[in-house]
């Protein structure tokens, strides 16, 4: 029998785990830490300064949210539009196999919200092999996916000058997997379509840098020409309980979702990312992260989530109903994925690589700019 944290349902091989003398683990202690005593009365301060200065730079849109026609994206864009009463711009990744389901709740919320949004299209072909590499070496797809979102967000920004970015991921209730599960890093994806014959400026077009991984100079010059931008995430201010939010959109917008235990509705292929997972790791279920949060946020307890936890557990050697179409869509054959080598990220990266690399950036990045905020703002 698997050990398990007494108060989430982590088990013992899960990477990085310790329990202390209580048998509760570490990744609970860090929940508590972050949310036990969060307070949302400031948070809803400092919300609204956040809106405030947004609107007071007067654009076209004052804030732009990454839309994936699932329930937090949703969620968000809703809030903005009604309740914060911001004019928002919703842009949607098409990553050429979003679910009907996906399809149709976007068309209905813009409709609904009446809001502007754009649907952003990657050539399909380009796409498409850059989903067929990552899958035949690194045995995963989601980073393209990731990357795919990245890019619509930092085209769209910049193009309209947008002053806040706004995103539904919740470090709170979202499943938060470690380094050593999945990463969807740029450095990463980079490096393995590099490898494997992708040239360089076909790569740099679609792997934006992010945010913080802007160099000094990029940085100074935004200032100073007002491109700069903010970027939150909406579930780390205010309440976040699925059970509310399905609710109110159900109520308000027309929601429909056809399985409610179902998770991550939006993609054709969720099933297939944690099919994936188990050839690299076996009994390895992405759910008992998600389920662990909504029992440390007191939304399910942790008897249920056991009992979900073991159904998955008893299919995880089956193949999913999405199979044979994922195979087919991606022209693969089961041999390309079966991975009895266990390719996995691991193979290209490892976390002290990405350490390094990202506190060379930081560090490179944050001196001359201190030095540049305390001439110009003191
Ligand atoms: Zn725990």
């Amino acid at each position: 029998m698997m050990k398990r944290c007494t108060r989430c349902i982590l088990p013992e091989d899960f990477p990085n785990i310790r329990f202390n003398s209580d048998g509760i683990c570490n990744y609970c202690l860090e929940w508590d830490r972050r949310w036990k005593n969060f307070d949302y009365g400031q948070a809803k301060e400092e919300l609204k300064r956040i809106f405030a200065g947004a609107k007071d730079r007067k654009r076209r849109y004052d804030c732009l949210i990454p839309y994936s026609g699932g329930r937090d994206s949703t969620y968000v864009a809703y809030l903005c539009k009604k309740k914060y009463k911001l004019n928002p711009l919703l842009v949607t990744f098409n990553n050429c196999f979003m679910s009907e389901d996906a399809l149709r709740n976007i068309l209905n919320t813009v409709q609904i919200l009446n809001v502007d949004h754009i649907f952003c299209s990657y050539r399909p072909e380009d796409l498409r092999s850059f989903y067929r590499t990552m899958l035949i070496n690194a045995g995963e797809f989601c980073s393209i996916c990731t990357s795919g979102i990245n890019y619509v967000r930092i085209k769209y920004q910049k193009l309209f000058n947008i002053p806040l970015v706004i995103l539904g991921t919740s470090s709170r209730t979202d499943e938060q997997s470690p380094f050593e599960v999945i990463t969807s890093h740029p450095f990463y994806v980079r490096k393995v379509l590099l490898k494997n014959g992708f040239e360089n400026g076909q790569v740099a077009a679609f792997l934006l840098r992010r945010h913080f991984e802007w160099g000094v100079l990029e940085k100074i010059k935004a200032k100073l020409l007002g491109t700069d931008y903010q970027e939150i995430n909406l579930p780390d201010y205010v309440p976040w309980n699925n059970q509310d939010i399905q609710d109110v959109m159900e109520e308000e917008l027309g929601w429909k979702t056809p399985d409610k235990k179902k998770d991550h509705i939006d993609c054709r292929f969720a099933s297939i990312k944690y099919y994936l997972k188990n050839k690299q790791i076996p009994h390895f279920i992405f759910k008992q992260e998600k389920y662990s949060q909504l029992i440390r946020d007191g939304q399910i307890t942790r008897e249920d989530a056991l009992i979900e936890l073991n159904k998955l557990l008893k299919i995880e050697n089956e193949d999913p109903a999405e199979l044979k179409d994922f195979l087919r869509f991606f022209d693969l054959k089961m041999k390309d994925i079966e991975n009895r080598e266990k390719k996995s990220h691991l193979n290209f990266i490892s976390k002290e690589d990405l350490e390094i690399k990202e506190s060379l950036i930081s560090k490179i990045a944050s001196l001359p700019w201190r030095l540049y905020k305390k001439l110009t703002f003191y």
